[in-house]
């Protein structure tokens, strides 16, 4: 068998990914090709990388057995990769660091971003201020006023929050806006996208800076359970921390891949975030993929409990797994996230990210209808703590 070696030359994932954008920005993402495939075999630049994560982000990350509550459900033992853990409370931080150094080697002193919860925006403005860059961060005016806590926070550590009102002043117009003061400012400007989404490279380069979580998870699993795992579970928003878990796993066919979409208020009610599971396909921030649109192609207002996964695409990778069966793609509806995330509370001691508990909430529902001497690897992709409002809010308790 070959080994996998996606995507091909022009960012192709069989029929997925790909660049389709104006004109104006085909120099500015050739140079970044240029300058990607250049650092990525490059020794210093690796050394540099590996270095920043280890001391800025603290890893590697523990992988964690939930014990007592995999002896609850009587089943498969469930572990969680820790990404909570990580300097800024998620995995967003991998890729922020890797795009950010390689601003820097290009000679790029200003990063922009587009964020819709504002978790992206906090780890660029993170990284901006480690490293020195000017930053701007695009988002929606609706997105501000529901996260006006992570607004705060981009500004505490030196960004500039620019509010859009253009649209339903949410993340595709964000999206947009970004897109525009690329075109703008392409000489001096380098834009950190945050998934693995957007035309090629992205896709491809973010998927390599997260893939540290799965080649951690490679040595780690084998060391404490003496063996591989059998199912590896991810949620899936734009895909960067399911694809980053996958994919060292994707050779191992033993090893079965599940990602978990938003199902919001049912798959079937129009109120939720299920690209891969209700979507068509389309083309989305620049690359081919499934999109979550209408019969004239008009992108949906998306749904989801946790803002993280409220994306009307999803990575043109998860994409070509889906069709070629590499993986397997389903959806966690609101409420089965919610009760995920208060038995992770009371069970572990942990307080999940909205967005991992649907992860969870899969593990738990498969988890007793295997045997004790199986493994399910849990991408745990962030902490909870953000999320408390919202919890709270759907209990019914005023903070
Ligand atoms: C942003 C986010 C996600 C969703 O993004 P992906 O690119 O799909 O990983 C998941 N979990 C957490 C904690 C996040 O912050």
């Amino acid at each position: 068998m070959k080994p996998y070696s996606l995507p091909d030359e022009r960012g192709h994932f069989g029929p997925y990914g790909g660049s389709f954008v104006s004109e104006t920005l085909v120099h500015a993402l050739n140079e970044l090709r240029a300058a990607y495939s250049k650092y990525r075999e490059d020794p210093e630049f690796q050394r540099e990388y590996a270095y920043e994560l280890k001391h800025f982000v603290g890893r590697p990350s523990p992988i964690y057995h939930a014990r007592r509550w995999s002896e609850k459900l009587g089943g498969a033992q469930i572990w969680f990769k820790r990404e909570d853990l990580n300097h800024t409370g998620a995995h967003k931080i991998n890729n922020c660091i890797g795009q950010a150094l390689l601003a820097r080697r290009m000679g790029k002193p200003r990063v922009i971003a587009e964020t819709g919860a504002g978790q992206h925006g906090v780890a660029t403005a993170t990284v901006a201020a480690r490293y020195g860059l000017e930053c701007v961060v695009y988002m929606g005016s609706e997105d501000v006023r529901r996260q006006a806590s992570n607004v705060y926070r981009m500004k505490l550590l030196g960004a500039t929050v620019v509010p859009v009102d253009s649209g339903s002043r949410t993340l595709k117009d964000a999206l947009n806006e970004a897109m525009r003061d690329w075109v703008t400012n392409v000489e001096n400007t380098f834009y950190i996208i945050g998934t693995v989404a957007g035309p090629h490279p992205y896709p491809a380069m973010v998927r390599d800076f997260q893939a540290i979580i799965g080649q951690e998870c490679i040595e780690q699993v084998p060391l404490e359970t003496g063996r591989q795992p059998d199912f590896v579970v991810a949620a899936v928003g734009g895909g960067s921390n399911a694809m980053g878990i996958f994919h060292p796993y994707i050779d191992y066919q033993d090893v079965k891949l599940i990602g978990v979409e938003a199902a919001g208020e049912g798959l079937s009610s129009e109120r939720h975030a299920a690209s891969l599971n209700a979507g068509s396909v389309g083309v989305l921030h620049g690359n081919r993929t499934y999109v979550l649109q209408d019969e004239n192609g008009q992108v949906c207002e998306t749904h989801s409990v946790s803002a993280g996964l409220d994306y009307p695409g999803v990575g043109p990778e998860h994409a070509w797994l889906k069709d070629s069966q590499r993986a397997q793609y389903v959806g966690i509806t609101d409420s089965e996230a919610l009760q995920a995330f208060h038995d992770c509370c009371h069970t572990e001691g942990i307080m999940p990210a909205l967005e991992s508990s649907h992860a969870i909430a899969h593990a738990v529902k498969l988890a007793p209808t295997l045997p004790k001497d199986k493994v399910i690897l849990v991408s745990l992709s962030g902490r909870g703590d953000k999320d408390m409002h919202t919890v709270a809010e759907f209990s019914g308790i005023k903070l």
